[in-house]
């Protein structure tokens, strides 16, 4: 019988399964207590561990091992060394350590740091994280790891990722023990749902756009473009079939769970998600699972585009983080529960989060800010930059009898008594229609769907900022649940009830349950008082408040100084990222799109000419006349794009005081310029003669399955 291929699952990865053969039950217990308890691993232990990886990669022919880390450039890193060393004989043995199993030290001089480490010093070391497992990729053993300088401030993804899930987990154990004292900790899930476009490889061979950019700076819409929607759930063409299930079973061996699959809104879009788990493992996955979906697609012909809005016109790509929480006794915090304990355990949870985003909804904008995502947020399909949260008309219809009923009772009046019971014994059946797809930040049942996530980023941004805000949030409503508890008679579910109605009626404005794409939406944030910052630049400002620097210090997640160096080294991002866009622009304008204009122009010219060597008539002069009005329609739009593109050079080349001041003039006048150019250059498109234009159009790269 043929083997399932679930049968393969995890089969690349050093799980407890595979522990149990190369590991001795002692080391596999210490090792467990350490993952459970935050305590160092002693290097006996390591040692002991570092032996039995090494066995079990050598039988699975692995010739290298490497500490596997995420640096501030968004993509995963790696530096291989390879388990041969010689013996004093000179013999050639295999060799790997404790030590080269917890800490290693790459040469990091070039990884961005963001002014922490001068380069001279350039002495960052990556550390082991024994939470996350290790795994065969590549032939290689990848062991994820922390990356932090040498004065130990973080310099990648993963340390305060870290960091925030103990600050979270011990806000949120300290609220689950007065419903529940077996609670002894809470660990925050993510379920990610992937987005991305996939073209053929030798169409985006031919634009140097989609090369460099990852995105195309030019093309006219498709004529079908999106309008028909038809694409989305539709069957999956079968050659993108075949490359889902070559990436599938192979995610699989790595134990990544990815379950689900589909066709997106636009053409040649695409949705992998998985089961979810708990957030360190499952965003180590999403950025291993990205690189392996760019491999595969190798083997098929295929490119990834995970850019936010790789094509104008139609929709960008997210990648929605389904976040909720669940103790060690089993129980999703954000499952509305059948008994009245766990539904008032619900409500202070639930309303606790929209607490959290309310204060905090510029810091949430900030975590999902990048170039590639401006041009998403607020466009087809995709939530506006404006944080507000949807949580359904059952809930909302709860919390307005919540505020409704308690107002102006007394702790000790029957009323709230019975309102507490009336309210905690509603069962809570949700109806999954109630869905609103353009919230930035959704309930959806059992979980919190923050949708504004792009789809190129590292999630552990917006995860390290959700975790810290609300971590903040249930410490405040412990303080504050503590100091009133006693004026209430020890009432526990009163106090809790007088809190959380004060809290729905401070959180009004962030609640919308409307169209969250409409115009009208846009109008009556801002009556409310909600922001919306449309650049990065504008968005990024709130990392580097003080309030944000005392939340972050106070909740040991970064340190003011990291929070510095990310700041900078995400507008550096941002400037650089425009930079090269714009050099690519000049590029394809000058070697591609302004030939192909000009020999168009010629053939035109020609024509002209033919017409009036015949014969003078009235009649071939009006025909004459067509061609040079289409002539000249033509040569003012080549002379739009040329003009334009020395304004841009131009804008470019005025300095700046800081790199912010340099960051907004990017945003506002950069982008804006360059927006002009794409408009000509995509007039010029429909007008030249497609045997002119070089360039692969829309209709090529969007339909070619
Ligand atoms: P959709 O949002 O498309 O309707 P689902 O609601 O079934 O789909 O799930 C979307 C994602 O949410 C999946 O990746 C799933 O694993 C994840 N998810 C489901 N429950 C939780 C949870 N408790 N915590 C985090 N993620 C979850
Ligand atoms: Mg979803």
């Amino acid at each position: 019988m043929k083997k399932s291929t679930v049968s393969t699952f995890a089969i690349n990865v050093f799980n407890a399964r595979t522990m149990q053969k190369y590991l001795d039950k002692s080391v596999i217990k210490s090792l467990e207590l350490s993952i459970n308890s935050n305590k160092v691993i002693s290097l006996d232990v390591a040692e002991k561990i570092a032996q039995g990886m090494m066995a079990w990669a050598i039988e699975n022919d692995v010739t290298h091992y490497t500490h596997w880390f995420q640096p501030l450039t968004g993509a995963t890193a790696e530096k291989h060394d390879a388990f041969l060393s010689l013996d004093k004989y000179l013999e050639a043995i295999n060799q790997f350590d404790g030590k080269q199993l917890v800490q290693q030290e790459p040469d990091a001089s070039s990884f961005p740091n963001g002014g922490i480490r001068n380069t001279f010093e350039a002495r960052g070391y990556t550390a082991w994280d024994p939470s996350s497992p290790a795994f065969i990729y590549n032939d290689t053993l990848c062991i994820p790891t922390i990356f932090i300088s040498y004065t130990g401030e973080a310099l990648d993804y993963k340390a305060p990722l870290i960091r925030s899930i103990e600050a979270i987990n011990n806000a949120a154990t300290a609220i689950c023990k007065i419903f529940n004292p077996k609670v002894s900790k809470v660990r925050v899930t993510l379920g990610w749902e992937q987005e991305y476009f996939l073209i053929d490889r030798a169409l985006y061979e031919q634009r140097l756009d989609l090369k460099i950019c990852k995105r195309t700076l030019f093309g006219k819409s498709a004529e079908k473009g999106q309008i028909m929607e038809d694409h989305y759930f539709g069957s999956i063409p079968q050659r993108v079939q075949a490359y889902m299930k070559d990436l599938e079973i192979n995610a699989w061996k790595l134990g990544i769970p990815v379950k689900t699959r589909h066709n997106e809104v636009a053409p040649n879009q695409f949705e992998l998600a998985p089961i979810f788990e708990e957030v360190n493992i499952a965003i180590d996955h999403n950025q291993l699972l990205m690189d392996l979906m760019q491999k595969i697609a190798e083997n098929h012909d295929l490119v990834v585009l995970f850019h936010e809005k790789p094509f104008g016109g139609i929709n960008g790509s997210g990648k929605h983080n389904n976040w909720s929480m669940a103790t060690n006794t089993g129980v999703n915090l954000l499952s509305p529960g059948k008994s009245p304990e766990t539904n008032l355990q619900f409500l202070t949870f639930f309303i606790n989060i929209i607490k959290a985003v309310h204060d905090h909804a510029d810091l949430l904008r900030a975590s999902i800010a990048s170039a590639g995502n401006d041009h998403r947020l607020g466009a087809n399909e995709a939530p506006p930059a404006i944080m507000s949260v949807f949580i359904g008309s059952y809930l909302s219809e709860i919390l307005k009898r919540l505020d409704r009923e308690l107002s102006d009772k007394k702790p000790s009046d029957k009323g709230i008594q019975s309102i507490k019971d009336h309210v905690s014994n509603i069962p809570f059946i949700f109806d999954n229609t109630d869905r609103n797809r353009t919230s930035p930040f959704a309930f959806t049942g059992n979980k919190f769907e923050f949708r504004a996530v792009g789809s190129s980023a590292n999630s552990s941004l917006p995860m390290q900022i959700l975790n810290t805000i609300v971590a903040n949030q249930l410490i405040e409503f412990k303080e504050e649940f503590e100091k009133i508890l006693k004026k209430n008679e020890n009432n526990v579910e009163m106090t809790i009830f007088i809190i959380l109605k004060k809290y729905i009626n401070a959180c009004q404005n962030i609640l919308f349950e409307g169209n969250g794409y409409s115009e009208a939406w846009v109008k009556e944030a801002k009556k409310r008082g909600l922001s919306n910052h449309k650049t990065t630049p504008e968005a990024l400002k709130s990392f580097v408040s003080n309030s944000s620097k005392q939340l972050f210090q106070k909740l040991g997640v970064i340190t003011p100084t990291e929070l510095e160096a990310r700041y900078e080294i995400e507008l550096e991002r941002y400037i650089n990222l425009i930079d090269i866009e714009t050099k690519v622009m000049e590029d394809m304008i000058y070697n591609q799109i302004i030939p192909s204009v000009i020999g168009y122009e010629n053939l035109l010219l020609q024509n002209i000419n033919a017409w009036k060597n015949i014969t003078p008539s009235k009649s071939n002069d009006q025909f004459s006349a067509a061609t040079l009005s289409l002539l000249k329609d033509i040569a003012s739009h080549r002379s739009i794009v040329l003009d334009t593109l020395l304004v841009l050079k131009k804008e470019k080349e005025k300095s700046h005081k800081s790199i912010e001041q340099k960051a907004l003039f990017f945003a506002n006048k950069v982008v804006v310029v360059m927006q002009t150019i794409r408009t000509a250059v995509d007039k010029l498109e429909l007008l030249t003669d497609e045997k002119s234009w070089t360039l692969p159009k829309y209709k090529d790269l969007l339909s070619s399955f």
